[in-house]
């Protein structure tokens, strides 16, 4: 259709009167909480967690975040993209129940409202909330400044002062991963992203170091798991500290303290990269616009990204909700999976 070569996909705040108005839609079928509140010069936006299933604090556990780069405004597309799937399901679907039951769900649409409204990377201060954790890399240059920077809000990636709080966002973040997902059997995170690569990866931490994390074992296991059920599955499952370091990472922030809080509990905080360089090369215009970096902004590649990932959602969640089945596992294949995950992913 000639129309498609002109026709683009609008984003902007449309998304966060979607999340309103899915907030209606879900009432008396979700707890919805508030998780904080950002106040901009004109507007005051809320952060909006939806919680679904079993109410049990020992059931497994998945939480799916987005938009804490504003400018990835795709991420929390797909994440409302499944919401209004999630939403006629809850109608008619009479299977829903019985997983529901086994698995307690959560979803934030969206984790920096300011930074999308403003059409940013960063949160309305300039911190990059990616990079605004406790937390310092090993081994980086302080010339590479994608890595995390202190020197001006003016430049992405800038991590904040060293003397300050985390910003507000991560902090309302911190205390909902704290209160749902440190506790339970089994922990489970996709954060959505976009703008690195060619092609769609689930990166895992650490993004500090190139040491493997101390739930390597359970993310081999479900790499395994993912090969095996999807076997033309589209993802490069990896370390993120196998592309680049980084300082102030929140999930490697995260896994640290939940392996103080409660080490017994499995968590896995899995971040989805969207390849967008593909939507690029296919369309070199959408240069031009910081939009265009990080999101499709031809209708049918959009609305192709919208439904390409929504399988992934329905097996982390059956994932979780079958743990069990994966992650619980002898010493001696433990040993294994480490093993493995050494030879693939740490042998440098
Ligand atoms: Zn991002």
């Amino acid at each position: 259709m000639a129309s498609s070569q002109i026709q683009k996909v609008i984003y902007g705040t449309h998304e966060l009167t979607q999340i309103e108005e899915l907030k209606k839609k879900f009432e008396g079928f979700a707890k919805i909480r508030t998780e904080a509140v950002v106040e901009t010069q004109k507007v005051s936006l809320p952060i909006y967690s939806f919680q679904f299933g079993s109410s049990d604090p020992q059931a497994p556990a998945i939480a799916f975040v987005g938009g804490i780069h504003g400018l990835e405004i795709i991420g929390t597309q797909v994440i409302l993209s499944y919401l209004e799937t999630f939403a006629e399901l809850l109608h008619w679907d009479e299977t829903l129940p019985a997983l529901l039951n086994k698995v307690r769900l959560y979803f934030i649409p969206c984790a920096n409202p300011g930074g999308m409204l403003l059409r940013s990377r960063a949160n309305p201060n300039g911190v990059d909330l990616m990079r605004n954790a406790p937390i310092q890399a090993t081994g980086i240059s302080p010339f590479f400044l994608i890595g995390g920077h202190r020197i001006s809000p003016r430049i992405p990636w800038y991590r904040g002062e060293k003397s300050q709080e985390m910003e507000l966002e991560n902090q309302a973040l911190e205390r909902f991963v704290r209160r749902e997902l440190f506790h339970g059997s089994f922990s489970l995170l996709l954060d959505l992203h976009s703008g690195f690569g060619n092609i769609d990866r689930i990166w895992f931490p650490y993004a500090h170091t190139s040491k493997p994390y101390p739930r390597i074992a359970e993310t081999m296991a479900l790499k395994k798991l993912l090969d095996r059920t999807y076997p033309h599955h589209v993802y490069a499952l990896e370390p993120q500290a196998l592309h680049y370091r980084a300082h102030g990472d929140f999930w490697d922030y995260m896994c640290l303290e939940q392996i103080k809080a409660t080490p017994t509990v499995p968590f896995i905080p899995l971040c989805l990269e969207l390849g967008s360089w593909a939507w690029i090369r296919k369309n070199p215009r959408q240069l031009l616009s910081a939009l265009g970096v990080f999101n499709p902004v031809v209708p049918h590649r959009h609305a192709r990204t919208l439904r390409r990932h929504l399988y992934l959602l329905n097996f982390l969640i059956q994932a979780s909700a079958s743990h069990k089945k994966w992650a619980v596992f002898s010493q001696e294949y433990r040993r294994s999976l480490e093993l493995e995950a050494q030879t693939l992913w740490h042998s440098d």
